[in-house]
């Protein structure tokens, strides 16, 4: 019994190898947007939550030309910062949780809004330390670890979750929040930043929610997804 989940342990990290130099070949080695400090990321990702990247932007510039720093859109009227973030849409509940998650930054570090203290702290605590801001939840937390503090984390967002799924590299009734655990106990951590990136892209230009193109995918077959499309359009 034992031997067998080696093998299949086996099976699968050769996949997981596969896969990360086969979309590394077809989409070279990617680079995450503009690092931003944590606390610029854990806004700008709060921002993300359902819209797409240019109004996120969008709402993310107006919000650092508004207010002069994170602590005066900490302080201003809910009113001001829900204006200045309407882009991103939702903004009656983003405004209030930028909003929160500044007001615990300040508290756990005597007013300084600055999140460098998660570098001393182990990763889960660190993720923790994240999740229990209001509207933070494990994707949110694992990029702003991953992409703006160089900690080892997996974000799984929806083409993530998605691609996982049908490529096969995640039981397919796994919730999204079982999956980080999931995937980040059996990816290399040196593989998280690059297969992050290049899943993502794979789901933007190949394997969309409503559309899949599996003819042309530099992964298909090494994908287990049960109705591939495998007819040029
Ligand atoms: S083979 Fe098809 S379903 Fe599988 S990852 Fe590629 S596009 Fe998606």
């Amino acid at each position: 019994m034992v031997e067998q989940s080696e093998a299949s342990e086996r099976v699968y990290q050769e996949k997981i190898r596969q896969i990360r130099h086969r979309l590394m070949a077809a989409f070279g080695k990617p680079e995450w947007r503009d690092p931003l400090p944590p606390v610029d990321e854990l806004v700008s990702t709060i921002l993300s939550q359902n819209t797409n990247d240019v109004n996120r932007d969008v709402a993310f510039e107006k919000l650092r030309d508004t207010f002069p720093d994170w602590e005066s859109v900490m302080n201003a009227p809910a009113a001001e910062v829900i204006e200045a973030i309407r882009t991103a849409g939702l903004a009656n509940q983003k405004g209030p949780r930028i909003q929160g998650a500044l007001q615990e930054i300040a508290a756990y570090t005597d007013g300084e809004i600055d999140l460098s203290f998660l570098q001393d702290l182990p990763t889960e605590e660190a993720r923790q330390w994240l999740m229990n801001v209001k509207g933070v939840g494990p994707k949110t937390a694992a990029i702003v670890l991953l992409f703006s503090m160089g900690i080892p984390a997996f974000p799984v967002d929806t083409h993530i979750y998605r691609l996982t799924g049908r490529i096969g590299l995640r039981p397919a009734n796994l919730n999204v929040e079982k999956t980080h655990t999931y995937l980040e106990e059996r990816i290399p951590e040196d593989a998280f930043y690059d297969l992050h990136l290049n899943l993502i892209r794979l789901g933007r230009e190949v394997c969309g929610a409503r559309k899949w193109h599996c003819y042309r995918c530099p992964i298909e077959d090494l994908c287990a997804f049960k109705e591939k499309n495998l007819a040029p359009d």
